[in-house]
């Protein structure tokens, strides 16, 4: 359903040149709930912006339903777009609108139908288990309830394909927990396919049942999850499965710069 192929991205910046993919190739079928993880800096955000074409690779094409993303002008993408959610770490919200009318907003883009446009925000307020919010500002809302208003956001235009950039990150555990429920009924009940981002292996676990590992721009591994997780030679993953959440304490990474331990290798800013 989606083929991400050969993509490659260099970005230039004060005249040096880093490249931040190298040449990725990865398969997403429908229904699927893939997990695309890696330490900071990877790359993963760049790979998901690649998909929609938010970020435009240099080489290599996206293919999605058939047709290549990549040969689309500016006008056909903005219609291929509204099909794909998208859903960030910091919600992107609209403090000015309500929960109701920040979910109204990709509807009202496309229709003038006041009735239809509220009972479709009212069918995406149960869904994300908000109905008693709608009139309230973001500001109101807890971290958790401002994810469920920007996932309903999301789900507005009925897409087949939903992205999630570090969904959770700015959640606390339990209320991380909720939010990956929500994602996988998402899946289970719409049946809408799932590519998110994360650099922590307890949210690939909870959601995923396909993994994909990014380290400096290439992807280093893939595979089921129980594929990704018995692979324990490699020594990203065992990073990964070591530490439960990707990151690396300041003062262990520093000693990891001098000398790498027991498989365990520094994280390079
Ligand atoms: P991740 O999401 O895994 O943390 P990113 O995809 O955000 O990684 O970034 C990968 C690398 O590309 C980083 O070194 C980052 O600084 C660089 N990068 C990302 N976006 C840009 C940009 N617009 N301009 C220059 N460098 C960028």
């Amino acid at each position: 359903m989606i083929e991400i192929k050969n993509i490659s991205k260099t970005f230039h910046q004060k005249k040096q040149a880093f490249k931040a993919l190298n040449n990725i190739n990865l398969s997403i079928e429908k229904g699927d709930i893939v997990g695309i993880i890696g330490f900071s800096g990877a790359g993963k955000s760049t790979l998901i912006r690649t998909v929609n074409l938010l970020e435009r690779p240099d080489e290599g094409h996206i293919i999605i339903n058939g047709k290549d993303f990549t040969q689309l002008n500016s006008k056909q993408l903005a219609h291929e777009r509204k099909k794909i959610g998208m859903i960030f770490q910091h919600f992107n919200l609209l403090s000015s609108r309500t929960v109701f009318e920040n979910i109204a907003l990709p509807l009202e883009l496309d229709s003038d139908n006041k009735d239809k446009i509220r009972e479709k925000v009212n069918e995406l307020l149960q869904i994300v288990g908000l109905e008693d919010k709608a009139h309230d500002y973001p500001k109101s809302l807890s971290g958790g309830q401002k994810q469920r208003v920007a996932i309903a956001r999301a789900l507005a235009n009925d897409p087949y394909l939903l992205l999630c950039d570090e969904a959770t990150s700015a959640l606390d555990p339990a209320t991380t927990q909720s939010i990956l429920q929500l994602l996988r009924d998402i899946n289970h009940r719409l049946g809408i396919t799932i590519l998110l981002i994360t650099h922590e292996m307890e949210v690939i676990k909870a959601i995923c049942n396909h993994v994909a590992v990014i380290d400096k721009g290439q992807l280093v591994s893939k595979g089921t999850l129980s594929e990704i997780i018995s692979n324990k030679e490699n020594p990203i993953i065992k990073q990964f499965l070591n530490s439960g959440v990707m990151t690396i304490p300041q003062e262990l990474n520093k000693k990891l710069q001098k000398e790498p331990q027991d498989g365990l290798f520094p994280l390079v800013e």
